[in-house]
């Protein structure tokens, strides 16, 4: 059984509005920010506004809407970079490597031949990101 959700993750803190983020997207259901220790130029997360601790505890009809909006954050973030490809991960309980427990989508431009930084390593600089979330919203 998936443990339960947790309500005072810091995704839901910045779903609230008590902490910062670079917000490069947001719907009705959907949220999408930089993720504060990239591992590439243009790292985003995207998860939904609605409470679930990991894709095992998901409503089907959210992940539906979430999907589709990484689909779209992919193709933009991987055109706003030229990058050659584009990661998607998604990780459940720790086991998995999960560390926020709240369903997000990594989503990470890659060039060939580049490797990743490592996963939740440094923190980056925030006028950094921000120019970055522009490069994104520019192409949506
Ligand atoms: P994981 O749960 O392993 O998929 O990783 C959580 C991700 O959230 C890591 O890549 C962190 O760098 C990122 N992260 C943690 N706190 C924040 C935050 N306040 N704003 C943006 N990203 C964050």
């Amino acid at each position: 059984m998936t443990a339960a959700y947790e309500p005072d993750n810091i995704f839901a803190k910045i779903i609230a509005g008590e902490i910062p983020s670079v917000k490069l997207y947001e719907d009705e259901d959907t949220l999408a920010f930089m993720d504060v220790m990239p591992q590439a130029p243009g790292h985003l997360l995207v998860i939904p506004k609605s409470r679930a601790r990991n894709l095992l505890d998901a409503d089907p009809a959210v992940l539906g809407k979430l999907i589709a909006v990484v689909q779209m954050l992919a193709k933009a973030a991987k055109t706003a970079f030229a990058a050659d490809g584009v990661y998607v991960a998604q990780f459940n309980e720790p086991a998995a490597g999960q560390t926020v427990f709240h369903l997000h989508f990594h989503v990470v431009p890659r060039m060939d031949g580049v490797p990743l930084k490592p996963h939740a390593g440094g923190m980056a600089d925030v006028e950094m990101l921000k120019e970055q979330a522009e490069r994104i919203k520019a192409v949506l």
